[in-house]
């Protein structure tokens, strides 16, 4: 009797995607699924397999997938026939956004700034604040931190650490000199004393910079947290040697570590503050810098780029600043379920012990140091065969990186930690 060949299921038939696009794509070769529903913090295959989802667009689902309220308010703007591409143009959506964000983020938390729209992904808001900051001191170099990571086009690139990114470009990444981010050296070395003996000896061969870039928290880099202190004394470096502060809040912001802004526990005032990622709230494309307000020198068109006005990211963009940020019951939450995940981290590596296991990051950016990459990637691999998608970062790709959309459920978050759990016991062979 002939064997019917069982069908591949259709999630399971990747070939379009092997044969027809470029090689370049890579987490779907991390999850090699056909995903088609997604809702909160789950997605679902085109089969209805379930899986939560601990990646949530790197950090551009802080709300969750099709979070209701906001997908209610698109729907209804896209129903009444509300303008989509305006170019620059003044539009009742980009109004919205512009009053929600001065009115419920800006001016309670004191901050000063206007909004750039650049084009809408985080590295064209790292080049224009790169531009501006160059263009308002008259000076080449800036200064960046080891392990950053501001985007892939050539001068945010320059500011990224990442031998791998930066190799794929073939070409000289000028202007940008790293210094060793806060902890860098790995014992208590004064990074920033450093720093500032390189900027102020004539003769220490650094030129004078222009600005400084930096992430409170490195996403991509692997979880590295700049201390509160470590900010504040930086931005006194900065207004004495005379630099702009761009503060990258592209993936740390928007309620990720549990205020708006990443910064805000630092009490400090950046120059101008890149965001992008979770700002439309709805997984939209949408970048900004903002620029404190007397630093915009810009001239009219200076600056430009076509995407500037995708008023569907305006709409939700500004939906989830009234919805989350009107009171501060949500950062709240934020910053409960980040000690609930910082728990949950912790009792993994006392209940793994011998491997080197540690919890790294802040608010809820926080995630597993497994020391390698293979292991990191192993754990992922495993977590992912039981319904977890979670990635890595870091030098080595060494931190398996919790980004679940910050309003996860506690039971779902507890689910997904499990999972890490089990699958950090399965590959480092100890008992969960
Ligand atoms: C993702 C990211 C960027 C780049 O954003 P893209 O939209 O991928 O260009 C820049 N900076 C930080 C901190 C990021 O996490």
């Amino acid at each position: 009797m002939n064997k019917v060949p069982t069908p591949k299921r259709q999630s399971t038939n990747t070939d379009t995607f092997d044969q027809h696009e470029s090689s370049v794509a890579s987490y779907g070769k991390s999850f090699p699924r056909v995903f088609n529903k997604a809702s909160g913090s789950y997605i679902y295959d085109v089969d209805g397999g379930a899986y939560l989802d601990f990646l949530a667009g790197a950090g551009s689902l802080n709300y969750g997938h099709n979070h209701p309220f906001l997908a209610n308010t698109l729907a209804s703007y896209i129903t009444d026939g509300g303008i989509v591409h305006s170019l620059d143009l003044h539009t009742k959506a980009k109004q919205k956004f512009l009053n929600a964000l001065h009115e419920i983020i800006l001016e309670p938390r004191g901050l000063d700034y206007v909004a750039q729209f650049t084009g809408p992904t985080g590295t064209n808001a790292v080049e224009a604040a790169l531009k501006l900051a160059r263009r308002l001191k008259g000076r080449t170099t800036v200064v960046s931190f080891t392990n950053g990571f501001h985007g892939v086009s050539l001068g945010a690139l320059a500011a990224t650490g990442n031998y791998y990114h930066r190799s794929a470009a073939q070409m000289p990444l000028t202007g940008v000199i790293p210094m060793p981010y806060d902890g860098f050296m790995r014992d208590d070395m004064d990074t920033l004393a450093f720093f500032e003996q390189m900027v102020t000896d004539h003769s220490s061969g650094l030129d004078h910079p222009a600005a400084v870039i930096l992430e409170t928290v490195q996403g991509e880099g692997g979880l590295n947290t700049a201390s509160m202190q470590w900010l504040r004394r930086l931005r006194e470096i900065c207004d004495r040697h005379d630099m702009v502060m761009i503060v990258d809040d592209i993936q740390a912001g928007c309620g990720r570590t549990g205020t708006y802004f990443s910064f805000e526990p630092a009490d400090i005032k950046p120059d101008i503050i890149t965001l992008s990622k979770s700002l439309s709230g709805f997984g939209l494309p949408m970048a900004i810098a903002l620029i404190r307000r007397e630093l915009d020198e810009w001239q009219p068109g200076e600056h430009n780029g076509t995407f500037r006005g995708h008023n569907y990211a305006f709409v939700t963009a500004a939906a989830a600043i009234e919805h989350f940020w009107s009171d501060d019951t949500f950062s709240k939450e934020v910053v409960r379920k980040a000690g609930l995940l910082n728990e949950k981290l912790t009792e993994i590596v006392a209940a793994i012990p011998g491997h080197g296991l540690r919890v790294k990051g802040r608010g809820m950016m926080q995630g597993l140091d497994c020391v390698d990459g293979k292991t990191a990637s192993a754990v992922s691999q495993a977590a992912y065969r039981r319904g977890l998608i979670i990635e890595t970062s870091g030098p080595d790709g060494e931190v398996v990186k919790c980004l679940c959309p910050l309003t996860i459920a506690d039971e779902d978050l507890e689910k997904g930690l499990r999972i890490v759990h089990d699958s950090a016991a399965e590959v480092l062979g100890a008992k969960s």
